[in-house]
């Protein structure tokens, strides 16, 4: 599809190229066709002012053919301009047309594997969920407590594919540039969200200390309480039972700036260009009972801080944890 779209590409720019080239070059002619006449006619004039109209002729029909001489040789060469013209606007036009489906290129490709990621995390639960309705259709003697445990793997299944589609749906709706903003408190933000963090926390013995300084940004709310919530519930996921976890927030420079800090497994250099990728897991999270996942928080978080114009960096060093950072500016 692409090779077509970019030959026609080529093919119109360099129509366009050579339509330009071929109008300038008979502009050109017409010019200098003129001027080659009106140069061959001026010393006609003298002749016939210095030796009279008798002797004219030779001279005129010499200077004649030497016009029609220059004219071709001038046609020639327009001619030679204009090939060596195709030729370099074909390669120059083909630059062009790749440059520009490159970006279209990339897009689609990213559109093509996102699909592809999301339809295999979603088969995962579902052909689990298959496969137990299907041995248990097949005993002849299912019991109740059998049929129960049934439901309940089921029902657990069921709540995995519920928070994929909202994590899925909150990746779309954080990727598009239409967010309505207003004046948000980042000690508020940040007070739901040590919140909703509470229960999963005391669930892993995990102690959050909050250092909060009241900072203001334009921004969406329900957005930037799914970032800070995304942030604590990595520290939570990827922490050691028993350990702390820091949140700060405070006004610096023309910033707001947060972080989350833990001392939990930390990320291998080797996985941190790729964790704001979507479905990225690095191994060992993948490995990990405990750290349920499906690789899209640091993507959405990622998302809602572009959106904000900020930015996020992590610092982490394996076996001692990590910190993320986020940066966005001041209302
Ligand atoms: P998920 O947590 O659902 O796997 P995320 O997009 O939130 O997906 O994170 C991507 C990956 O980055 C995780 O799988 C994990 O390997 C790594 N990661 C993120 N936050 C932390 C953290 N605080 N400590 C250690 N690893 C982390």
């Amino acid at each position: 599809m692409f090779r077509s779209a970019a030959a026609k590409l080529t093919a119109g720019y360099l129509a366009i190229i050579m339509a330009l080239s071929i109008g300038c070059s008979f502009a050109l002619y017409r010019v200098s066709s003129n001027q080659l006449a009106s140069s061959a006619q001026r010393p006609v004039d003298l002749y016939n002012a210095v030796f009279g109209p008798s002797s004219a002729g030779d001279i005129n029909n010499l200077r004649q053919r030497q016009l029609e001489k220059d004219r071709s040789r001038l046609k020639v060469n327009l001619l030679l301009f204009n090939i060596a013209v195709l030729a370099f606007g074909a390669s120059v036009s083909y630059i062009l047309a790749r440059r520009t489906l490159a970006p279209i290129e990339d897009s689609l490709e990213m559109q093509k594997r996102f699909t592809g990621d999301a339809s295999h995390e979603l088969r995962t639960p579902l052909t689990a969920m298959q496969t137990e309705i299907e041995v248990a259709l097949r005993s002849p003697d299912l019991t109740k407590k059998e049929a129960i445990d049934l439901l309940k793997s089921n029902l657990e299944e069921v709540g995995k594919l519920k928070s994929l589609s909202e994590g899925l749906l909150t990746l779309a709706t954080t990727s598009s540039r239409d967010t309505r903003r207003q004046q948000v408190s980042i000690k508020d933000v940040a007070s739901l969200a040590l919140e909703q963090a509470a229960k999963p926390a005391v669930a892993r013995k995990i102690t959050i200390k909050s250092i909060v300084k009241e900072a203001h940004v334009l921004g969406n709310p329900q957005q930037l309480l799914n970032l800070l919530s995304i942030l604590l519930d990595n520290a939570i996921k990827y922490s050691q039972p028993g350990s702390k976890i820091t949140i700060e927030t405070k006004p610096q420079d023309k910033y707001a700036v947060i972080s989350v800090t833990d001392r939990g497994q930390g990320i291998a250099a080797a996985d941190l260009p790729h964790i704001y990728d979507r479905f990225y897991r690095a191994d060992t999270s993948r490995s990990s009972k405990n750290a349920q996942g499906y690789g899209l928080g640091l993507a959405i978080a990622k998302n809602i801080v572009d959106l904000h114009k900020g930015a996020i960096e992590v610092k982490s060093k394996p076996g001692r944890g990590s910190t993320f950072t986020v940066r966005l500016p001041l209302a």
